[in-house]
């Protein structure tokens, strides 16, 4: 068994929902569209993270850290799954922000509101780069160090990518059982691990013929591809197993859906946000999603996709953030 030897621990109880689209299909001129809804999972309003956290906080118990440090901007999806996952699996968190500390009791709309439901503490480092941030990091794990704690800091990538890994067997299973004729795989582009993960699963388990398509929403491809390159050895040595095809083989990145940049949106994201809830009534975040279904239906239009051929497009969360007020 692939995972076998690896640490794990149970957040996803059941596979996602594999939906098709059909009427946003119709509306776009495709006859075969598939949604994998990695929104709509049992905890804390669900997201690819949950798949992330079976390994990241499977590793923390292995190691037997009595403390989670996740660090992220303050909407983070990574941030809001950590600090559910510690509550469910009865483990002290707190949560890094490099944001400036905001004194206003939190109220609905604010990023603050489901971290004091949870009663998970937040910590503002103030509005530093990822690289002060994760230094803001390593000294508060020392500190716990030096209180008698074991903390455990989360967030490496290989680790977070074998979650796509199982992602990718169980969307090859499903779509076997629903006889789908898989030939397109869709899903942002980002930090790596969830995409990078995939791409590993299908290669590693799917055929040749299978067209993975990342929609970069964050680093042009020269930044990109080191990173994938970085996270796909990574797996292979974790995993003892080198996929027959290649990391590159039938992998489409697109840099030209990004618009203005990384969180930034654009009149193409809101158009894309409202297509998709005004035909299937799914809502999509601004950040990763909505581009992706954005190039989706730019590719179609354009006839750079064959719109009688399979498509899976992976929803990977973030709603929550869309009923977020901008801080
Ligand atoms: C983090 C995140 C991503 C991107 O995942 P990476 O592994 O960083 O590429 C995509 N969608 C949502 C909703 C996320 O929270």
């Amino acid at each position: 068994m692939l995972f076998s030897q690896i640490p794990r621990t149970s957040l996803l109880t059941e596979p996602t929902l594999l939906e098709k689209a059909a009427h946003f299909g119709d509306t776009i001129g495709h006859s075969s569209l598939w949604i994998k809804r990695e929104d709509v999972m049992g905890l804390g309003m669900g997201g690819n993270k949950v798949r992330s956290l079976e390994f990241w906080l499977g590793e923390a118990l292995e190691k037997s850290c009595d403390i989670v440090l996740a660090a992220g901007l303050p909407p983070s999806n990574l941030c809001r799954l950590t600090a559910a996952a510690c509550c469910r699996l009865n483990l002290d968190c707190e949560i890094i922000h490099n944001a400036a500390p905001s004194n206003t009791n939190p109220r609905r709309g604010d990023s603050r509101f489901l971290y004091d439901l949870m009663g998970v503490r937040q910590i503002y480092c103030g509005p530093v780069d990822e690289q002060a941030r994760k230094a803001f990091v390593e000294e508060r794990a020392q500190e716990l160090k030096e209180q008698g704690r074991n903390p455990y800091i989360l967030g490496d990538p290989v680790v977070g990518a074998l979650g796509y890994v199982a992602a990718a067997q169980e969307l090859l299973f499903q779509a076997e059982q629903k006889h789908i004729d898989l030939r397109h795989v869709f899903i942002s582009a980002s930090a790596g691990p969830t995409e990078i993960g995939l791409l590993f699963g299908l290669r590693l388990m799917g055929g040749p013929d299978l067209h993975v398509h990342l929609v970069s929403v964050e680093y042009p491809a020269h930044t990109f591809w080191p990173i994938a390159q970085e996270i796909w050895q990574g797996l292979c040595q974790k995993l003892h197993v080198t996929p027959p095809l290649s990391l590159q083989y039938n992998t489409h990145f697109y840099e030209e859906y990004l618009g203005p940049g990384y969180a930034k949106h654009s009149p193409e994201t809101w158009l894309a946000l409202r297509l998709l809830a005004r035909t299937e009534g799914i809502f999509l975040d601004t950040t990763y999603n909505a581009k992706v279904f954005a190039g989706l239906t730019d590719l179609c239009q354009k006839g750079r996709l064959p719109t009688d051929e399979a498509v899976v497009i992976f929803h990977t969360g973030g709603v929550p953030t869309l009923l977020m007020r901008e801080e």
